[in-house]
């Protein structure tokens, strides 16, 4: 089956590519301690373009050792919110007057299309205005309590924060992490995926031009067995925020258990757009396109089951595999480009085998495969399966790439069954032009975020996170200030103490 490409070119190579990637601890640019390396392939020749220092033990004892000093005798906890807001603000002004170059550079790593990292690019510096001007608004809470007293909230940083952060998107949801963490006060070390750590080591430089102190920002890069593990297992590391996979999430919660940290998880997902019979069927094709196209299908909440009324059925199923068969695969590079290169051979081969399971499991309407134009490099055609069942590992399991099951429902009732029947529960698309069961729907749905008739937009102040095995906590507005923040109670009395008198009343 073939899909709409692109001409191919040739493989882009940015400009200035670093000779290697190290780690930046204590503001500097360092190897591992054992000198170790590992190899970062580009998604289109899979071709290892350079090495990056693996960090263990070692390295990330180093780095806590530097955040912890800068968190216990720095500036960065004692500054006054609009000082480190300024700072912030300067941090997005970096990052959107190299929004073209970052693009460049995560496009290359990731395979993301060009066009969509930019876009991604943006959203960082974004990331970093909001929690700039969210410090400076957030009011602590103080509250004036008969008999003249006053109880205030205090809210403080809490210390070392470890970030752990997945490939897909990788400097964006960096950022995602690093704006509050930082807004707030704490220090961090971050460990970036190892599949994409290009983007990450260019925060060193843009936090030291917007003048950050040194130590504030660590970066260990390194194998998640190795580094993660370490960061996660650190005593003086009291908060881990994670996003990854569920079963990566699973092995953190143990680590983390012992020492009670504090934990913050984004997880996988299985997410449905659920289509019924009254819905704006060219809206909701063009949405569900997107919804798990976009991103090469590398994204949390893709909408990668689609639920549809059995009424609409055959004619979605047409319209969709006719449009997933005109959406353009190419060079990540390309301007035209709307489905780019998955991240690595070893994503590519997970998806693949995937798709391999469909063909035994449901049938197979559109791609299949790798497309006729590009027989190297990681590009998978999108792919999609319908009459799926409820039971198949299609239906069940996060692909995590161009690929998507769609399943007919007749009732309601029995889309939301189907709709909850996954152990995901991050995201959930409907689309109906019925307003209650719209509302309805919204309330019985095991999501943590709803759209309803809407694509995946979301303002930053929301909560972002899911319920079930797609997460612990939310991400976003003031839950990304709660949760790197102690708020300690403070009570004071004003006028007289009344003590009871404990002790005074019987004799001596
Ligand atoms: P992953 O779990 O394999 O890796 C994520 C990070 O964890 C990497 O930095 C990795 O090195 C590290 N890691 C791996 N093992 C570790 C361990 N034992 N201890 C500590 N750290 C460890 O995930 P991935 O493949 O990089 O990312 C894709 C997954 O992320 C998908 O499941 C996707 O749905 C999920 N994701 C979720 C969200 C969300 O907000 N819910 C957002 C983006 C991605």
């Amino acid at each position: 089956m073939s899909q709409t490409t692109t001409q191919p070119r040739t493989l882009h190579v940015p400009a200035d590519l670093p000779d290697r990637i190290q780690h930046y601890i204590d503001g500097a640019f360092v190897d591992s301690v054992d000198g170790d390396t590992f190899d970062v392939l580009d998604p289109v020749s899979n071709e290892v373009y350079v090495q990056a220092a693996a960090g263990k033990k070692a390295d990330i004892d180093r780095a806590v050792v530097a955040a912890r000093n800068a968190f216990q005798h720095g500036p960065w906890p004692r500054m006054l919110p609009r000082e480190r807001s300024r700072i912030l603000h300067r941090i997005a002004d970096i990052v959107e007057s190299r929004d073209a170059r970052l693009a460049e550079l995560e496009s290359f790593d990731s395979g993301l299309p060009i066009t969509q990292a930019l876009g991604q690019a943006r959203r960082a510096a974004e990331n970093f205005r909001f929690f700039a001007d969210l410090i400076v608004a957030q009011a602590d809470d103080t509250f004036k309590v008969p008999g003249r007293q006053i109880n205030y909230v205090n809210r403080k940083p809490i210390g070392v924060a470890g970030l752990i952060t997945p490939w897909n998107t990788p400097f964006m949801l960096e950022s995602w992490k690093l704006g509050p963490a930082l807004a707030t006060g704490n220090t961090v070390v971050l460990k970036p995926a190892e599949f994409t750590p290009l983007s990450a080591s260019l925060w060193a430089g843009i936090f030291e031009e917007a003048g950050l102190p040194k130590g504030v920002f660590n970066l260990v890069n390194g194998l998640g067995e190795d580094a993660g593990d370490a960061l996660v297992k650190h005593p003086d590391v009291p908060l881990i925020s994670f996003t990854g996979e569920s079963r990566t999430g699973q092995i953190i919660f143990g680590n983390a258990a012992p020492f009670l940290k504090g934990l913050s998880m984004e997880l996988g997902g299985k997410s449905p757009a659920i289509v019924f019979a009254d819905a704006d069927l060219e809206a909701a094709v063009d949405a569900t396109i997107f919804g798990v196209f976009s991103l090469n299908g590398e994204r949390c909440t893709a909408g990668s089951r689609i639920l549809v009324q059995r009424e609409i059925y055959d004619e979605f199923v047409e319209r969709y595999a006719a449009q997933a068969k005109r959406v353009v695969v190419g060079y990540p590079h390309d301007g035209d480009t709307e489905v780019g290169a998955l991240v690595h051979p070893e994503h590519f081969d997970k998806v693949m085998s995937y798709i391999e399971i469909g063909k035994s499991e449901a049938r197979l309407v559109a791609g299949g495969g790798r497309p006729d134009a590009f027989p190297t490099g990681n590009f998978v055609e999108p792919t999609v399966f319908v009459d799926v069942p409820s039971d198949a590992r299609i239906f069940q399991e996060e692909i995590f790439g161009p690929v998507v099951a769609i399943t007919p429902f007749d009732t309601e009732e029995e889309a939301l069954v189907l709709a909850n029947g996954v152990r995901y529960g991050l995201a959930a698309y409907l689309w109906t032009n019925d307003l209650k069961r719209a509302h309805n729907f919204a309330q019985a749905i095991e999501a943590g975020m709803v759209w309803l008739n809407s694509n995946n937009v979301r303002d930053l102040r929301t909560p972002f996170g899911g319920v079930k095995a797609s997460g612990l906590g939310h991400e976003g507005g003031y839950r990304s200030i709660d949760f790197y923040t102690d708020q300690q109670a403070v009570h004071i009395t004003l006028g007289a103490v009344h003590n009871p008198s404990f002790g005074k009343s019987a004799p001596p």
